[in-house]
């Protein structure tokens, strides 16, 4: 439910600018919120927006990804089979803090008189600069100029140029540059969306040292085992005389600067940080390793980082990048907020993607400890379609990712009492980390969002390798899971029924054939029989290999056709809808139009029986499965469905509003989607949801890019079929992107009247535009009418 008055953040603050985010105050109400605004990381490492000199009070955090402490979780009332271990990504070693003296005053923001306050997150060149200028009580002039990058290209590596300025006067100035270990973790236990506390030291020193400027500090995680190593080094670039000291003990390193500055004459401090983790690893190797990392920063230097991240963001625009031309008339003052709030979106997923390898997608990114920095389904359904058609390479690492957990969901489903595997809900670990099972571990169809992400991948990128390898191992297991799972019902008259399960919606939970599982697990099981047979025909010896590691029998195979044959689909004929589950539409209604405002979420309101015993909708259940399957559907049962469900969707969830923007443009329903498409778009921007303090919503970021591509584009890739059907909303008049599909470019450009298709490299690609098929050859514009 939307919970703000206003859907823009005030523009005197915040001005539009369709590249860049810019702060013009500074203002203390909305620190936490702008902390999450300019995170900065590259999947690996994140850094939130915290002010360079540390403001007591706010959500200060840096993360690294995958980083975290297991700990037991403890029921009053257990039983079999619950998740026993917790894990909670950890708030790390903060390496980004400068503190500034000047004629030993400090420098601290909330207080200081400020003659200047800029801060810009600048998209292009993927840094995050502030310039102040402070008045000191004495009448001194400081401008303090800061920039700070966490690096694309280099994974272990972010550098932060801090510059003092004292503009009319010579002054004793004192930059201590820290790095601040055992830093406190979010905690609540009113919200369960929220991270664990600790109440003892989770992240024990280990070797700690300085050397001249350079500082090195190591942890060891108290439970989970991980190691970390956390160093940073300095250069200085200043006509000024200064001398430097170093200390670092295993909670504190600081490397003090004392300049005699002179006036008009800038002081720059380059920091160059580095971090790297493991699970084996001893943190004397990682010193080693954080060493060698500085070593070779530090000499190429600050202004080569700076090079390569525009190289870097570049490169990511050209393959990424949804420009939208909003209409003056229709859209009024907002005809550029909406591309600049789709940029930071895109943006924001390149933050929590780029440089995961080895890891999955935490649903909030790097930029903040919410839901633990745990990977959910988030990532196979709303991130890596936009992976897939702008960077493949990294759709494949979140694949192989979650191959890496195969044996981990191997036992899960033995614990279950399952054949095959079951992945987890929400792991970092690839243990089941869902404490609440009626709205986690229930929700199997995890299983066949990760083989729907496969299916697509492969189909946009030919990679029959992955495919044939790994990709058969997971179909196999899954496809036995479901055949497992699910019973043939003499009461239905003999179709495949799977029961006890939670879909998407989690506010009805543990249900008999929710519709979305069903025709997911149908495709997932299609999926794995064609794969399969392929991989026998094709590749023999591979097909042993499988067979091996499976203890595949032939017969399964079979089986899993039958019950994709018989799979049983909800369907109520006197309502022309697809019912969201057996006994849906048994169900009260909930009266949301008379449901106060602040009731909403009702997760945090309401105890879930009384929500589970009402139809009311969290988020895009069977909607959703209209998108991920609509060519098991009709136009009319799309129509039917989504005039149903709308209004009993309360989009508690930040993943819903995307995808009802999707299908309402796809029914006609053109106003409601552009409505949609605003809530998803400013989810965050405009703090939709009033948690935009704790960090960014991924998926829904993924889900923007959708809005564009799926929804007013109209582009559909059923079994890789890519098919076009645009339908701008008045408010834009131009929207352009490119995909790449099967290692080839192809740059969709639609206005209002007319799509171009242009394939910019590439030999040969087949598509289709509102029904009328045709072949691209590279180089050579085709241009479509919109029929309306
Ligand atoms: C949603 C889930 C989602 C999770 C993490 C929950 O509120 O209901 O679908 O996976 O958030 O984003």
């Amino acid at each position: 439910m939307i919970r703000h008055e206003t859907l823009n953040p005030p523009i005197h603050i915040y001005p539009v600018n369709e590249w860049k985010i810019i702060e013009t105050d500074f203002y203390a109400r909305f620190l936490s919120q702008t902390e999450t605004l300019f995170a900065i990381g590259n999947g690996y490492v994140g850094m939130r927006g915290n002010h360079d000199e540390g403001i007591p009070h706010s959500q200060a955090g840096t993360f690294i990804n995958g980083f975290h402490e297991t700990w037991p979780i403890v029921y009053n009332e257990g039983a079999f089979g619950f998740a026993q271990t917790g894990q909670t990504m950890l708030n790390v070693t903060d390496a980004k803090v400068f503190k500034l003296y000047v004629d030993d005053e400090p420098f601290f923001l909330p207080t200081a008189s400020l003659q200047l306050f800029v801060r810009t997150l600048d998209m292009q060149e993927g840094i995050l600069e502030r310039n102040v200028l402070w008045e000191t009580a004495a009448g001194k002039q400081v401008l303090i100029e800061s920039k700070r990058l966490v690096s694309l290209q280099h994974r272990h590596v972010a550098a932060i140029s801090y510059q003092v300025t004292i503009l009319n006067a010579d002054a004793p100035v004192v930059i201590s540059s820290e790095v601040v270990g055992n830093q406190a973790n979010q905690e609540s236990v009113e919200d369960p969306q929220h991270a664990k506390g600790f109440r003892y030291k989770v992240l024990l020193p280990r070797e700690h040292y300085a050397k001249k400027k350079r500082l090195m500090m190591t942890h060891r995680s108290h439970n989970s085992g991980m190691t970390m190593a956390c160093a940073v080094d300095h250069l200085v670039d200043t006509e000024a005389d200064y001398t430097c000291k170093s200390e670092c003990d295993g909670e504190l390193g600081k490397v003090v600067f004392s300049v005699k500055a002179k006036r008009g004459k800038p002081v720059q401090v380059f920091k160059f940080i580095t971090y790297h983790t493991s699970r084996h690893a001893t943190t004397t190797e990682l010193a080693t390793r954080a060493e060698r990392t500085l070593d070779r920063v530090v000499s190429d230097g600050f202004a080569q980082l700076v090079a390569e991240q525009r190289g870097f963001m570049d490169d990511f625009w050209h393959r990424s990048d949804i420009y939208i031309r909003g209409n003056a008339e229709a859209a009024g003052r907002h005809k550029r907020e909406i591309q600049q709030a789709m940029r930071w979106n895109l943006f924001q997923i390149l933050q929590a993607s780029g440089r995961t390898e080895g890891a999955g997608i935490p649903a909030k990114g790097v930029t903040g400890q919410t839901y633990e920095g745990h990977y959910f389904w988030d990532t196979e359904i709303y991130v890596i379609p936009f992976l897939i058609y702008t960077a493949p390479g990294i759709a494949r690492n979140l694949l192989r990712f979650r191959y890496s957990m195969l044996e981990q969901a191997r036992l899960r489903a033995q614990e279950l009492n399952q054949k095959g595997a079951l992945f987890p809900w929400r792991t970092i670990n690839g243990e089941e980390a869902s404490a609440y099972y009626a709205a986690g571990t229930a929700q199997y169809h995890i299983n066949a969002d990760i083989m729907y992400a496969l299916k697509k991948y492969v189909e946009i990128t030919d990679d029959k390798a992955l495919l044939y390898n790994e990709g058969a191992e997971m179909l196999v297991e899954t496809a036995r899971m479901w055949e497992d799972l699910g019973f043939y019902s003499e009461r239905k008259g003999g179709k495949f029924c799977i029961h006890g399960v939670t879909g998407p919606d989690e506010y009805t939970t543990v249900v008999n054939n929710n519709a979305y599982t069903n025709l997911m697990a149908r495709e997932n099981l299609l999926f794995a029989v064609k794969t399969v047979k392929e991989v026998f025909d094709t590749y023999p010896e591979q097909y042993e290999t499988l067979k091996h590691r499976t203890k595949l029998q032939p017969e399964e195979i079979d089986a899993w056709q039958k019950a994709a044959d018989n799979m049983y689909i909800p369907y109520d004929r006197k309502l022309g809808i697809h019912p969201q589950d057996e006994d849906f539409l048994e169900l009260e209604k909930w009266d949301i139009k008379n449901t106060p405002r602040e009731h909403f979420p009702l997760l945090l309101n309401y105890h879930p029986l009384v929500i589970y015993r009402h139809q009311v909708i969290k988020q895009a259940d069977v909607v959703l499965a209209m998108l991920l399957l609509g060519n098991m559907f009709t136009d009319e049962q799309k129509k039917r469905n989504f005039e149903y469900y709308d209004p009993l969707t309360t989009g508690d969830s930040s993943l819903s509003a995307c995808i009802q923007s999707i299908v309402a443009t796809e029914v006609g329903e053109s106003e409601i989607a552009m409505g949609y498409a605003r809530y998803a778009v400013l989810m965050d921007l405009a703090d939709i949801g009033g948690n935009m303090a704790d960090g960014c919503h991924i998926a829904s970021m993924g889900g923007t890019w959708m809005v564009g591509v799926y929804g007013f584009a109209g582009m559909r890739d059923y079994n890789g079929q890519i098919t076009f059907d645009p339908k701008l909303p008045k408010y834009i008049e131009e929207l352009r992107f490119p995909l790449q599909i099967r290692g080839q470019r192809l740059v969709v450009d639609i206005t209002q009247t007319e799509a171009v298709y242009l394939l910019e490299n590439g030999i040969y690609l087949e598509i289709t535009h509102q029904g009328e098929m045709f072949h691209l050859k590279e180089g050579v514009p085709h241009k479509c009418k919109i029929r309306g």
